[in-house]
């Protein structure tokens, strides 16, 4: 198979139209066996569920080339079962998790020629998603449901090396207690737009949202979770249950314990005690951790001690341990690469 001829480092993060995306209906109760099809474009009535009510949820993950030369993917299997959980609490007929990871394969096999090659840095993003798509006006869940997925080739997270990022303590809350806060759902992420429009406007890279309660725990930003390292070397991330349970600090915490021997700690974590870890880092697919230099809460900064320059050493051992296990270098646990040709 030729690879498509892509400046693969400069592509950037945006949209980049491949050849074939995979789609399944629900109607009637049931779903239908699903394709590979060519159209990007969908058409559906002026009245669609999602259009009206925002009856949709999503996943994203990555394919990308190993050492050896064979494309995998990451973890899938938790992508399946967190799509079903949220597909439950937004009413829709979960897509079964068997069936997604084929329909991830199917499709990034057709996408083979826009899998990025080793060494390169990028890789092929992978956004399955689904949605409500009859008619609906009275406040429902829709009967008809698509699912779908399609790719397209992002560049390398941190080009030109790693720089810590400067984030704020946001004035607007993320997620209700009892909420929707711990399923991945495009709600979520329309009503972050204008806290991060505005912190972006204010000089600030990202959002640190405390829980809305009581504005005393740290929770996430908008699209990652928070790991810190304690100045005796342990790795602490936040327990709540109003986080998206990212798949990346889940195994971040694996690597920490199984493969580091550190100590781990998932545990409610007040914003009082931000200002004594050693270092801090943000969880999530694309750029797996970055690193977090400062973060400001109305003129109050709290630097921490790895800098604005570099990863602090203990991030810094995570991140290689992970992508070093995602790239084939270090010995994956048992069902984590999904090796797909
Ligand atoms: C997707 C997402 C993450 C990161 O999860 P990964 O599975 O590691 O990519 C974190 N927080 C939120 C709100 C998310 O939507």
């Amino acid at each position: 198979m030729e690879k498509k001829n892509l400046d693969w480092e400069n592509i950037g993060f945006g949209y980049i139209q491949t050849d074939k995306r995979y789609v399944s209906n629900f109607k009637d109760g049931k779903w239908d066996d699903g394709a590979l099809i060519d159209d990007p474009n969908i058409v559906m009535n002026e009245c669609a569920g999602v259009l009206q009510y925002a009856q949709t949820v999503f996943e994203g993950m990555k394919a990308y080339t190993t050492e050896d030369g064979h494309i995998v993917t990451f973890r899938p299997d938790l992508n399946a079962s967190r799509m079903v959980d949220s597909a439950k609490r937004l009413e829709m007929p979960v897509f079964p998790e068997e069936r997604f990871i084929d329909a991830v394969v199917q499709t990034v096999k057709a996408n083979a020629a826009y899998v990025p090659p080793y060494g390169s840095g990028a890789t092929l993003y992978i956004r399955p998603y689904m949605f409500g798509i009859n008619p609906v006006i009275g406040v429902k869940p829709a009967d008809e449901y698509q699912f779908r997925v399609f790719t397209t080739p992002v560049g390398p997270y941190f080009k030109g090396g790693v720089k810590p990022i400067t984030i704020c303590v946001s004035d607007f809350d993320r997620a209700a207690p009892h909420g929707t806060g711990h399923i991945k759902a495009g709600l979520n992420y329309a009503m972050s737009l204008h806290a991060i429009v505005t912190a972006h406007a204010n000089g600030f890279d990202e959002n640190m949202y405390l829980d809305s309660a009581t504005r005393t725990k740290v929770e996430e930003t908008g699209g990652a979770n928070f790991l810190f390292v304690t100045k005796d070397n342990k790795i602490v991330t936040p327990h709540s249950s109003t986080i998206l349970p990212s798949i990346t600090r889940r195994s971040l915490m694996y690597v920490a314990e199984h493969y580091l021997g550190l100590e781990v700690e998932e545990r409610e974590v007040y914003f009082d005690e931000v200002k004594d870890f050693a270092e801090c880092g943000l969880c999530g697919t694309a750029a797996v951790i970055s690193p977090v230099g400062k973060v400001v809460n109305h003129g109050g900064e709290i630097c921490f001690p790895s800098g604005m320059e570099k990863m602090g050493p203990t991030i810094q051992k995570l991140y290689d341990t992970l992508t070093g296990i995602q790239m084939g270098h270090i010995e994956a646990p048992e069902g984590w690469l999904r090796v797909i040709e």
